[in-house]
């Protein structure tokens, strides 16, 4: 069967022939899709009936609508508003009071659409909080989900109640899942989400008319699938014992874990690692800032800067240690190693140093060189 590509003039004029390309292997690869999928994607995109879409936005600060909207390689955003049709948001729509309440209206009673929540919901109705047109934010997330195909919340606040439910939870605030019972309802935590993710969720949808799969919080599998920890950068660093003591100090200055600084990538399922931010160009952890864990519900509960006890602890089976191999393994490896299976041996050395560490009581690599706690956190 040929492969039909878009010309430019099917396409919108802001998304060349070269980017939409571009953009369905980015979609298929953030999908873990094979690359016979490209074609079903390209396919799904170019249909010219356009999915509307009601974007709610409630206890929030808008920045999940300001990371959706900045996000620009490969025109993520560009694509999306192309082939969908955003009947109703507020903070980027053109219309305004009674008109912009006309258009959400008729979007509701075409049915068929897409709903989008960003912000909390508060359930003290009787109190005033978060009120639009002169309804509360349960009314306006029940009438908008009621004949909605799917709802799709984005950041920490739509999905797990975020920094309106940080304690003492004054608005008495709630996350979509919370309310809506009847719909599928898909979860994109982050603060704010990543727009990588809401775009393949909906090129997902688009494509197979399906949501994806989905772990127990209804997060994406495809993104929220592995834990930050298992593919940090810094993971070679954890293996080995080298630890940031201290803003600035050598083992900061030097790229060393953060773990002792409160990073909650142990705990933090998300693909920040892989996906970054700002067009890949960084993340948190790569900036020298440990993860603050926002993926998950109750992160602005927890202690920034404290370490977690690490209950349980998986090693990676993937990632590169920072030991040279040489120390890790046989003569035979070591000549395995310098031949083309190098990577690989070299993933197990790191294993097999964590696990000689865990049998040993581990013994940390430049402890005399730190200033912080003793122990090893895979110890506990
Ligand atoms: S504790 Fe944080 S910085 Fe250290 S390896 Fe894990 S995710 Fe990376």
């Amino acid at each position: 069967m040929a492969i039909q590509v878009p010309t430019e003039t099917e396409l919108a004029p802001t998304v060349s022939r070269r980017d939409f390309l571009a953009f369905c292997s980015l979609m298929a690869g953030a999908l873990a899709l094979p690359k016979s999928s490209e074609e079903l994607i390209r396919n799904a995109l170019t249909n010219p009936k356009r999915t509307p879409v009601i974007w709610l936005e409630l206890q929030d600060c808008a920045g999940c609508s300001e990371a959706f909207l900045r996000s620009s390689s490969p025109t993520a955003a560009e694509v999306v508003l192309d082939i969908l049709s955003v009947d109703y948001h507020e903070t980027i729509m053109a219309a305004s009071g009674r008109r912009a309440e006309e258009a959400k209206e008729a979007t509701i009673a075409a049915g068929g659409y897409l709903l989008v929540v960003e912000g909390s919901i508060s359930l003290d109705e009787d109190a005033g909080y978060c009120c639009v047109g002169g309804k509360s934010s349960v009314q306006l997330l029940k009438e908008a989900a009621k004949n909605a195909i799917a709802v799709v919340a984005v950041g920490n606040c739509a999905t797990f109640g975020g920094l309106p439910k940080a304690r003492p939870n004054p608005t008495n605030a709630v996350g979509v899942m919370d309310l809506i019972k009847d719909k599928p309802v898909l979860n994109i935590p982050g603060c704010p989400m990543n727009p990588v993710n809401l775009t393949a969720t909906v090129v997902h949808f688009l494509t197979f008319g399906a949501l994806p799969a989905m772990d127990a919080l209804n997060r994406p599998m495809f993104a929220f699938g592995h834990l930050i920890h298992d593919n940090c950068e810094r993971r070679g660093h954890f293996s080995a014992g080298e630890f940031v003591k201290d803003w600035g100090d050598e083992g900061h200055r030097l790229g060393w874990c953060l773990y002792k600084m409160g990073c909650k990538g142990p705990m933090s399922y998300h693909n920040c690692p892989t996906v970054r931010f700002n067009e890949g160009t960084n993340w948190p952890i790569g900036a020298g800032h440990p993860c603050i864990g926002c993926s998950e519900p109750g992160f602005w509960d927890l202690e920034t800067y404290e370490p977690l006890e690490l209950v349980e602890f998986t090693p990676p089976s993937q990632y590169p240690g920072i030991v040279p191999p040489e120390e890790l393994i046989t003569p035979v490896g070591a000549a395995i190693a310098g031949g083309t299976l190098g990577l690989i041996v070299g993933a197990a050395g790191a294993f097999a140093y964590d696990m000689v560490n865990k049998k040993s009581g581990m013994e940390l690599k430049h402890d005399d060189e730190l200033t912080g706690p003793e122990e090893h956190p895979d110890s506990k």
